[in-house]
């Protein structure tokens, strides 16, 4: 089950909207390993195509970059279809090669850049073989989870 909350799921939705035609695509990033998604990362389509999406290399790097500074991973990895139902196509089953995200389709096929609902089905895509999950809209994540003393604190360094 993806568990997201309500500000970043609108988020994502306005996204999707606001780059109607073009599919839209970005990520939601979290603490490894927490499966929360709290951070939502706009990127560029590259392909700037209606079709299909492609992050720009460039930015792609900069934010892995980023996240592994920051102990994170993308926890949700989101992209829009704005003629089709919000399922992964080939190509998006091809291209998945991170097991533990939820794979977020969005279809503004019916609204366009209009008010309105969405399409939003979440799944995991692993080997090739795409499971539906179902999406719980929350106000808010529970809080994070107290720190286990067999992980490190937060406050030492995890990486030397
Ligand atoms: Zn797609």
């Amino acid at each position: 089950m993806l568990r997201i909350d309500r500000a970043t799921y609108d988020g994502i939705v306005a996204h999707a909207k606001r780059d109607h035609p073009v599919e839209a695509c970005g990520i939601v990033a979290g603490p490894e390993g927490s499966d929360r998604p709290e951070r939502l990362v706009e990127m560029l389509n590259a392909a700037g195509s209606p079709t299909f999406y492609e992050f720009d290399a460039t930015e792609l790097l900069a934010l892995y970059k980023e996240l592994w500074a920051r102990d994170e991973e993308p926890v949700v990895v989101y992209h829009s279809h704005t003629a089709t139902e919000a399922y992964p196509s080939r190509t998006d089953i091809d291209l998945a090669n991170e097991p533990a995200a939820h794979y977020v389709l969005v279809s503004t096929r019916d609204h366009g850049n209009n008010d309105g609902p969405v399409e939003f089905r979440s799944y995991r895509i692993v080997d090739g073989e795409v499971t539906e999950e179902e999406v719980a809209v929350v106000d808010a994540l529970p809080s994070a989870p107290v720190p286990q003393t067999s992980h490190p604190s937060p406050d030492q360094p995890r990486r030397t």
